[in-house]
Order: C-alpha cells, then structure tokens, then sequence
C-alpha cells in the first residue's frame, strides 16, 4: 500500500492533453479560455459623459458665467450635437458622447433649470476641467489584452467578451468522460429497489461533480461478471480520455473490476492507498493514452476519492493552479489505525480564519452524512491525535461557501 502523497504523485505524472473548441460565448462559463481577448476598439470608445446634467466650455465656467442658454438634449445613443457660442450648453444624459465645443459636465444637483428649460444656472461652480467625463481610450486602448489565454471563464469575462463583439469563445475542450458504476445489487434511481437492493447513487453524485468542468460524461452500469465486465470496458477504452469506475475495487468474491482492466492491457499504476475511506482506490493507465480511476463503491468513499485525487487533477489536466486551502480544527479528533482519515467537517469562516467542526458519520456507507457536512479534512496518517486548534489541508465539496 501506497500513501497518499505518492498515490497523489503518480497521478500527476499523467496528465492528459487538452484541444480546444468554439464555443457560443454563453455556454463558455466554467471553461478555459485558449485564446487572447483584445480590445476591438478603445474603451471607452467616445468620450463619455458620466452623470446627468449639462455638457459646457470650462473657460465659460472660468470667464465668470454663470447663467446657460440651453442650446438642445443629447441623449444617449445619439450622435455628437455641437456648441460654439459663450454661455451656451446642452443638456447631457449619461452614456451619451460629449457634444462637440464642451468639455465639462455640470450635473443637475449643482444647476437650476428655469422653468421653461431654456436656461440653467450654476449654484455651485465646478472647479475642475473635464469633470464627469470618461475619456476615450482611459480605461484600455484599442488592441491591449483584455482577456489573456488559460482564464477560467466566469461572468466577468463573459461580459468583456460580450463588449467587443465576441459571440463565440475558443476554449479548452473538456475531456470524454465515462462514469462506469458496478454492482448487481443496484437499481436505477426510478425504480423501486426489492429489501435487497440499492438505488445506485455514485453515478448521479459524479456527474454533478463534473458538471462543475463542463464534462458531459457517459453514464454506463456492470453487473458483478467478469466477461461483461471485460468486453464493456474494452470497448469503453477505445471511446473515452477518462473511465471513472466505482465499485468492485475490494477484496470480495465479485470485485472483478482490477482483474479485468489487467485482462484488458490497463496498466496498474496502484492498487490500495493509506487512507480512510477509499482505502481500495485503483489507478491505472492504457497504452492509448486513457487513465482510469477506478474508485471503491462506497459512496462517501468514491466521493471523497473525487474531491482529493481526480479534481486536482482534473485542473492540473486544464493548466490551472491547485491551491490546497488549510483550516483550524474546532475540536479534537481522535484516529488510531495508521491510515490518513479524511474526516467530514462543516467548514466556516470567522475574522478571514477557515474552521473545520467535526461533523461525525457512520463510516463510508453514511451517504446522508455527506449532506451535513462541506468537505473532508486530511489528517495524517503519522499521527492519532489530532487536537483543537491545529492546522490541515482542506478539500471543500461545497463551490459556494
Ligand atoms: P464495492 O466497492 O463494490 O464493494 O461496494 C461497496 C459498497 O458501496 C456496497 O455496499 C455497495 O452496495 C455500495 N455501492 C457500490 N456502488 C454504488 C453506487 N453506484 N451507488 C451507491 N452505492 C454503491
Ligand atoms: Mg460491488
């Protein structure tokens, strides 16, 4: 058995290689931009008025003026109006392009309008030139990057795309995965299962967990044989980058699932990890380039194997970082068998510190536990006390606390 640093270790020495793909701009959320976004023209693109109010000549304001003739209303939208006498101003709605001969906005909260909207006084002078408004070119010149290649799409980006013009993204494609459950004694989540049987679960938890990397996985189920196993997961291999199996991993008399990936020319890269739960987790890799996962049934297992092996790697695959965040512990937990214990813990933030409060299960069966619980924190397997107040790693399943 291998610990969890060195199970950890050997995954990452097989990474996959990503395409790209166009995408339209509103399913490219969550994806992984392969191109550099420029500025299609400058931002802002005119210059801009700001605030609400009337557009002047600052020397009018210096010349002692203090009584407008308004000349007319640019609105937004609109194409520049123009001043060129003393004393005269237009009225200027946000978003609009400064009329020609004005360089300053004087917004309405400084101004009086008369009653016929034909003269507007100044109550308070402005004293700065080019008040309230947003030069052309300030914020990003034509051409500058303004989305650089390897960013994780979010709504921010998606509305810098939208801006200059961008309605499809080049992104990096999402690998082909296959979900393969095993078991005879499970039934799909619509049926009802006989005293003996179980609704099948790991299925539907890892594709939300997917969901999360645009993957779009195929969902496939054995039964505890051998041949089929076989036959399906050689054909499996052919079609897919990435099989997820779960179940059949263990010591039992129908866990076939190593003794056929072996019959199929998957090479083991290990079997059985030091750790609590998922202790059998199987990885291996074939020729063709495809790695499988194989992780134990138990869900909380197959889970927890997800969130602390296959997501990791799954972003180190898209060229992103992978921060591994630490919290304090709210409380004492006591472990014996040298195996690191990922334990369940509710995780919350106080004052910028992350705490991590026990949240005691079952064991790998006690799926509902997991609904309790944020994420696993990784105690090491050298230790069997792990007190109140100490520090570990962290592996959040939660993407919104
Ligand atoms: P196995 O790893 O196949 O020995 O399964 C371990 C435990 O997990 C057994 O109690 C299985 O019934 C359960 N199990 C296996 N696969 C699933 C699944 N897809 N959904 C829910 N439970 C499962
Ligand atoms: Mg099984």
């Amino acid at each position: 058995m291998i610990t969890v640093q060195e199970a950890e270790q050997i995954i990452n020495r097989h990474t996959i290689q990503l395409q790209s793909e166009e995408v339209p701009l509103q399913q490219a959320a969550g994806r992984i931009l392969e191109e550099q976004v420029l500025a299609d023209r400058d931002f802002p693109p005119f210059n801009r008025v700001t605030m609400d109010g009337i557009a002047v000549k600052f020397s009018d304001l210096e010349n002692g003026i203090k009584v407008f003739n308004i000349a007319g209303i640019q609105a937004a939208g609109v194409a520049p109006m123009s001043i060129d006498q003393p004393g005269q101003a237009l009225e200027v709605m946000t978003g609009a392009v400064m009329p020609e001969g004005t360089d300053t906005v004087i917004p309405y909260e400084l101004i009086s309008i008369s009653e016929n909207d034909k003269k507007a006084t100044v109550v308070e002078a402005l004293t700065t030139k080019g008040k309230n408004v947003h030069y052309k070119g300030s914020d990003r010149p034509q051409g500058s990057v303004i989305l650089k290649s390897g960013t994780v799409i979010g709504a921010a980006e998606i509305g810098v795309a939208a801006t200059v013009g961008k309605s499809t993204l080049s992104v990096r494609k999402a690998p082909k995965v296959a979900i393969v459950s095993t078991g005879d004694e499970l039934v799909p989540i619509d049926q009802n299962p006989l005293p003996h049987q179980i609704r099948s679960s790991n299925a539907a938890t890892l594709v939300t967990c997917l969901k999360d990397w645009a993957i779009e996985p195929g969902v496939y189920h054995l039964g505890d044989d051998l041949q089929g196993t076989t036959s399906t997961l050689k054909s499996l291999i052919d079609t897919y980058q990435i099989l997820i199996l779960s179940g059949g991993v263990s010591k039992g008399k129908f866990d076939y699932v190593p003794q056929a990936l072996g019959s199929i020319q998957v090479k083991k890269d290990f079997h059985r990890i030091k750790q609590r739960p998922g202790k059998p987790l199987w990885f291996g890799t074939h020729e063709s380039g495809t790695i499988v996962f194989a992780f134990p049934g138990n869900p909380v297992s197959s889970f927890m194997c997800f969130h602390r092996y296959l997501k990791p790697w799954l972003q180190r695959c898209m060229g992103l970082s992978v921060p591994v965040m630490q919290a304090v512990l709210t409380d004492t937990i006591y472990f014996k068998p040298a195996l690191t214990y990922f334990a369940q813990v509710k995780i919350s933030l106080e004052k910028g510190i992350l705490y991590a409060q026990p949240v005691e299960g079952h064991g790998s069966g006690d799926l509902a536990n997991l609904a309790d619980a944020d994420g696993f924190i990784e105690l090491p397997a050298a230790k069997t006390r792990f007190l109140k107040g100490e520090n570990y790693p962290i592996y959040p399943f939660r993407s919104k606390i």
